[in-house]
């Protein structure tokens, strides 16, 4: 037998180790955006197509490279930034593990451009698989461009891995705004299919977040601001009104890296603990800086994790910084919030979405036919409510599609509606559930999961094709997103639009809402997007959920009462009724139970009768 053991090709080996590094376009975007950081420019920019996944483009004036550092850098383990072990305690620089060209070139097509100030003319490198496949004088700017194209063209099951452009796009704004967050003094901008999304100014930090987050956590903001000889920290928190129901917007960053820690994360929650309910979360962009010694940020290959020398420390640091600053905010609210002198003359900002966009806004076709038929509301008949008596016609066609869900602790067949008397009066206990007689016994019905159930299928309808009953603004508000949410809207309009929201994209980032479904209030057409948009980034790591669904799923949860909410017994009647009108009266949508039963036979048997 001959032996069977050899060396894989460098090229093999480079596409196995590159998988660490680049899993999607987003780890290309997140490794070409520090290597530019760490040349020093101080102009940023990013281009993508396709969602990253023809092209990610990274264009910087930073320092550039020489002929021969420019075919080094593909080279595995070929890195400036760090000479020997020792090293690895005085990092200050985003790489230093020399990984990420040769990853980019084992996987992808690159060219790079690099010219340095020194030089009279510059360097271009071609790569594919990780061979050079031409090197050339050329002409080009001081600074560096490096284009990757065709991620994993070579490796085609990896590309079957990539997500949708939605999700992938999502996942480049995430990496784009923490390094972006990070360096507030460089400009950074994002082209995304050749449009910009990102333009973002140097500034301070304050101006970088709102740019980044959004204008609503203008003046919203609460600075943190400890320093020891230990380690330092500054940065922001949003006042517990800017709570959201998911936790995108929070950061920690030590030493300029943005990293993820669950422990320090906490230690905020703590600080926050009764400024805000339970199961929402606040802004913060905190960034700590400690002796590099202090540190092990060689624990992960996309060093998102990092060990701290003493954790504690950190911990106790972190949650007495932000009361400290919390505390402050509530005794002495008046604090100056006021934005820099920069960016009031920022356009975004000086002009504030009403006077032009408003003028725009009354020019566009929908609000002008609407208009002109001088109506105030116009509400499209929507589907009749079924009956109160076909509510005692026993239900059949419920059953079958409740496998789909996790079963309910009760059996099926009690789904119906049989049984239910309707000349009683209903009981609302705890502003929560209703007491619903039967019978034989009660139901026991739990307000906020009905209703979402009741909501889930109409929605379903909706989107199927019956559209929904739509009220028409009188007057469309515009509003403007966070440049991550706008995409995300962008991407569900047309569902939006079968379940009674019409949307018109106007310009950057923002929308002009023409019509909402009839049950919205006028004034909370913006506050009821947003929740859905949160909702559906809450639901946006289920894998199982189409985005459809995932939306459906999201107008259900946003429209829904919640518990606490006082109903009157018509709308305690119409809410029962409309439950055992649904396919699945049951469950909600996630699974569990709408009501239980409790039979006086039962009832009885526990009290021993
Ligand atoms: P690392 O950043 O860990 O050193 P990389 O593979 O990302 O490893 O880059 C290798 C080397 O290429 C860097 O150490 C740096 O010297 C050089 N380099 C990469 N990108 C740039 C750039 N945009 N401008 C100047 N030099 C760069
Ligand atoms: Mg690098």
């Amino acid at each position: 037998m001959p032996d069977i053991i050899h060396l894989l090709p460098d090229n093999i080996a480079n596409q196995i180790a590159a998988g660490e590094v680049i899993q999607r376009p987003a780890s290309a975007v997140k490794e070409l955006l520090e290597n530019a950081v760490d040349a020093g420019a101080d102009d940023i920019r990013l281009m993508i197509q396709d969602a990253g996944k023809a092209l990610v483009q990274v264009i910087d004036n930073g320092k550039g490279m020489s002929d021969t550092d420019a075919r080094m850098a593909f080279e595995r383990h070929a890195t400036s930034k760090i000479s020997q072990i020792d090293d690895l305690f005085r990092i200050r620089t985003m790489g230093f593990r020399g990984e990420a060209l040769a990853s980019i070139a084992a996987v992808a097509q690159v060219t790079l451009k690099t010219k340095r100030a020194e030089d009279s003319n510059g360097t271009m490198l071609e790569i594919e698989n990780s061979k050079v496949t031409l090197q050339e004088p050329v002409a080009t700017n001081n600074g560096t461009s490096i284009a990757m194209k065709n991620l994993f063209f070579n490796v085609p099951a990896r590309r079957n891995f990539l997500k949708s452009n939605a999700a992938e796009l999502r996942h480049i704004v995430d990496e784009f705004t923490r390094v972006a967050m990070a360096f507030p003094h460089i400009f950074f901008s994002l082209s995304s299919n050749g449009q910009e999304v990102f333009h973002l100014e140097k500034g301070s930090l304050k101006q970088r977040i709102v740019q980044l987050l959004g204008n609503h956590y203008n003046a919203r903001l609460v600075s943190v601001q400890e320093q020891t000889d230990y380690m330092n920290i500054t940065g922001f928190v949003g006042k517990p009104e800017t709570a959201k129901k998911t936790r995108g917007d929070q950061y920690f960053f030590v030493n300029s890296r943005f990293i993820k820690s669950a422990y320090l994360n906490h230690s905020v929650m703590q600080a926050f603990q009764d400024l805000v309910p339970k199961d929402s979360f606040p802004m913060y962009a905190l960034f700590i800086d400690l002796d590099p010694e202090q540190l092990d940020i060689n624990v992960h290959p996309t060093k998102q994790e990092i060990k701290f020398e003493d954790e504690k420390i950190v911990y106790a640091f972190v949650q007495s910084a932000v009361k400290h600053a919390l505390a402050q905010f509530s005794i002495t609210p008046t604090l100056d919030f006021d934005l820099d002198v920069d960016i009031q003359r920022l356009d975004s900002v000086s002009k504030p979405v009403t006077d032009e966009s408003r003028h725009i806004a009354s020019s566009s076709s929908l609000y002008q036919g609407f208009t002109k038929k001088h109506q105030a509301h116009f509400i499209e008949p929507s589907k009749e409510m079924g009956h109160w008596k076909d509510f005692f016609e026993p239900a059949s066609k419920q059953a079958s599609s409740a496998d789909q869900y996790r079963l309910p602790i009760h059996e099926k067949k009690e789904a119906s509606a049989e049984g239910i008397r309707p000349d009683t009066d209903f009981y609302q206990v705890q502003e929560s559930y209703i007491i619903v007689p039967t019978h034989d016994g009660y139901r026991l019905v739990q307000q906020q999961l009905a209703h979402e159930r009741i909501l889930y299928e109409r929605f379903s309808q909706a989107v199927a094709g019956k559209p929904m009953a739509t009220q028409q603004s009188l007057f469309p508000v515009t509003m403007e997103m966070a440049p991550a949410d706008a995409v995300i809207l962008g991407e569900l309009l047309p569902d939006l639009q079968h379940a009674g929201y019409l949307l018109e994209p106007f310009g950057k980032n923002s929308f002009i809402v023409q019509g909402t479904p009839a049950d919205v209030e006028t004034g909370n057409e913006k506050a009821a997007i947003e929740k859905i948009i949160e909702q559906y980034k809450h639901f946006s790591s289920d894998l199982r959920f189409s985005k459809r669904e995932k939306l459906i799923r999201s107008l259900a949860w946003q429209h829904a009462i919640k518990e606490g909410t006082r109903l009157t017994q018509k709308e305690m009647h119409r809410l029962v009724e409309d439950l055992f009108h649904c396919e699945t009266p049951n469950t909600s949508p996630n699974g569990r139970p709408t009501y239980l039963s409790f039979r006086k036979q039962d009832l009885d048997k526990m009290f021993g009768k």
